[in-house]
């Protein structure tokens, strides 16, 4: 029998999950089907538990639902427990939910593995305090910077998030420090950045954080984990001031869906070419 998935979301319209993850299931040769699930905050809980009794396998979640769903599961892997976030669902055959967060391990493997980079003794500035920030901390300091630095426009959510994660940082001899967002157009105190990412929704109304030339090290390398049919706000200013290299983040949407389909599925999507036709439909939409 056809096994289903799908992604819950609120708006969910615009989501590329039901394209990346039909294509891993034909590439794998899986029986599978993945649609998209528009839910509010009021209906989320109930929706996912109605997919999961009508015989639903698992799930991925979305803005704004990640924190929500880690709340309904009966257990969560501990990287979904150090993020305070879920974007993965997957419903046990004892009929429990269980719950993981692989946007993190999507960002590493992009970083890493498309792009060629090393994040071990690198100096990186994280931009941003929300959901995704808290998704992708741990396993940042895992890939043993020497130095992250968080500076969020609401500085207390960038402190709660330094303080959360003190222990970690610690444990892998990482400098974990906060910026007040306001020195960012201004700062010549500390060392520049080798890599800095944007996990603020900034870019979704148009506009970026502040930067200025002084924050880029030489060689450095601009993410933003938002992507688009052209550079985001953030990564065209980074340019401008001195990025050598400027990356969108629908490399790391592929490989956490890849994570994802691998925890639901036990097989591991070739990524590369579901990026690549991504990409072509990015593309085409800004010829139209
Ligand atoms: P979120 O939980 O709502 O957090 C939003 C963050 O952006 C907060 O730190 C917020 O700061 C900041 N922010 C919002 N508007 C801003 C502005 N105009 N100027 C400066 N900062 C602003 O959202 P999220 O889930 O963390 O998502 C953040 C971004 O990551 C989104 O663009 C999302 O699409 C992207 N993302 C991409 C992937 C992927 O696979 N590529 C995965 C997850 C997320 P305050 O605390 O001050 O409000």
């Amino acid at each position: 029998m056809t096994d289903r998935y799908a992604v819950f979301g609120h708006p969910i319209h615009h989501s590329k999950s039901p394209f990346i993850h039909s294509a891993f299931a034909q590439q794998t040769g899986q029986d599978l089907t993945y649609t998209a699930i528009d839910a509010p905050a009021e209906t989320f809980t109930t929706a996912v538990r109605a997919f999961f009794a009508e015989g639903g396998k698992g799930a991925n979640v979305t803005v704004p639902h990640k924190e929500a769903a880690l709340a309904l599961a009966d257990d969560a892997t501990p990287r979904a427990q150090e993020a305070g976030a879920a974007n993965t669902l997957l419903f046990t055959a004892d009929g429990a939910i269980y719950a993981d967060n692989t946007d993190g391990v999507g960002l590493i493997r992009d970083l890493t593995n498309r792009w060629g980079l090393s994040l071990e003794g690198k100096r990186i500035l994280l931009l941003g305090a929300g959901g995704a920030a808290k998704g992708i901390l741990a396993p940042l300091i895992a890939a043993r910077p020497r130095a992250i630095t968080v500076a969020n426009r609401t500085a207390a959510r960038a402190e709660a998030l330094t303080t959360a994660f003190a222990p970690l940082a610690v444990r892998f001899d990482v400098t974990l420090t906060t910026l007040p967002w306001a020195q960012l157009v201004h700062r010549e105190a500390t060392p520049p950045f080798d890599l800095v990412l944007n996990a603020t929704s900034a870019s979704l109304a148009g506009s970026t954080p502040p930067l200025s030339p002084a924050l880029w090290a030489p060689d450095a390398i601009a993410y933003d984990l938002m992507y688009g049919a052209s550079p985001t706000p953030f990564l065209i200013a980074a340019q401008q001031q001195g990025a050598t290299r400027a990356i969108d983040g629908l490399g790391m949407l592929v490989e956490q869906a890849a994570e994802s389909f691998w925890l639901w599925r036990g097989v591991r999507p070739e990524t590369e070419p579901v990026y690549q036709a991504l990409r072509t439909q990015l593309a085409a939409s800004t010829a139209c």
